[in-house]
């Protein structure tokens, strides 16, 4: 059973960007198997899959299970069902293709899957390793994936302000954890992007607890780490809630961390390393003497997966670009008091940043 569909943008435009890199990197040949990856590519969400790109084809093996939904949703590639394996019957392809040079995911085939490929394929056959050129493209998003992007952070905002007028003390975190990512479902996101945190008083010093039975107390600080999945695309964003009236030195680290999370927004900009939004963060909290409880990197790329290229770390040397989706968060750990962090997903635009997940940060004590 084969069929080929019609070729949407913005599939069209995502194989024919990932067919120039075909060519200039000398793949005639790029077998992909992340599923991811084929749906960025074509639109075919099912869990498993396996796709061969060439410079003027493209064809999608899947199991019985997913012939109707690769025949429905996937864009741009002839849809092969195979009741053997996929990649048998994409070795068999190639050889009749006598095919030489063949990239493949070398961060996603197993081995196992590797050598069950190789063991096909005829001594003229080089599987070469690809690296992520589909990931590649991913790293900075297009329109459609930018117009997802900005519902799923604001749905989470928008998730946030609701439960945030359940937060008190005596609440369960677990609870505030499951209402959350009921809420989340409920305003159409396919649930969460990860598992939700809320995490107080001591709890909030671990930057990713789970959430609890722990009854929220007055005088904690309460960390919540949410996004919403939606159309496959993730939001990130954390907020700290003070559960009382906050003293000055609450109220001043509080004030650190947000400062530290403005500075390093600011530097978001095309050409910037990445590298340098976490230094800009660190020597915010380092005039106030706080660096030390700054204890992990200041962000993250995001989009099909909560954690892409490029990662917002010391030292990071990829060069943001307009179009990269990035979180910001910093925070502070102290043991005895509790943790702070404020997180955004932020678009970085040509002149300025964008932040897509616009829920208030002052008012921050209740
Ligand atoms: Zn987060
Ligand atoms: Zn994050």
């Amino acid at each position: 059973m084969r069929g080929r569909s019609r070729l949407f943008y913005p599939f069209a435009s995502r194989q024919k960007r990932l067919r120039a890199l075909l060519e200039t990197r000398h793949f005639p040949f790029l077998l992909l198997s992340n599923p991811l990856n084929l749906f960025y590519l074509t639109g075919f969400r099912g869990s498993a899959g396996v796709a061969i790109f060439t410079l003027d084809e493209a064809r999608l093996w899947v199991d019985p299970r997913y012939t109707a939904q690769a025949q429905e949703e996937a864009h741009g590639v002839d849809v092969v069902e195979e009741k053997g394996g996929l990649l048998q019957a994409a070795a068999k392809w190639l050889k009749v293709r006598k095919a030489g040079r063949v990239g493949y995911e070398d961060g996603h085939l197993t081995c196992a899957a590797f050598q069950a490929l190789a063991a096909r394929l005829p001594a003229q056959t080089k599987l070469v390793p690809a690296g992520g050129m589909v990931e590649e493209l991913r790293y900075v998003k297009d329109r459609e994936e930018i117009e997802t992007m900005r519902e799923a952070g604001l749905l989470t905002a928008e998730v946030f302000e609701e439960v945030r007028d359940r937060v008190r003390p005596g609440v369960r975190e677990a609870d505030l954890a499951a209402e959350i990512e009921f809420r989340l479902r409920r305003k159409g996101a396919e649930g969460a992007a990860f598992e939700t945190i809320v995490a107080s008083g001591p709890r909030s010093v671990l930057p990713h607890a789970r959430a609890s039975g722990k009854l929220l107390r007055k005088g904690e600080l309460v960390i919540f780490d949410l996004g919403a999945i939606l159309r496959g695309y993730v939001a990130d964003m954390t907020r700290t809630l003070y559960l009382g009236r906050p003293d000055r030195r609450v109220r001043s680290l509080v004030a650190a961390v947000l400062g530290a999370q403005e500075r390093a927004r600011e530097t978001l900009r095309p050409g910037v390393r990445a590298g340098k939004v976490d230094q800009v963060a660190r020597k915010a909290l380092a005039r106030r003497g706080l660096a030390r409880y700054f204890t992990h990197s200041a962000g993250h790329g995001l989009g099909l997966e909560i954690h892409e290229r490029p990662r917002l770390g010391k030292g990071g040397t990829e060069r943001l670009e307009e179009g990269c989706v990035v979180t910001v968060e910093p925070g502070i750990y102290m043991e005895g008091l509790g943790g702070i962090r404020i997180e955004d997903t932020v678009l970085v635009g040509h002149a300025e940043a964008e932040i897509l997940t616009p829920a208030p940060k002052d008012g921050w004590a209740i």
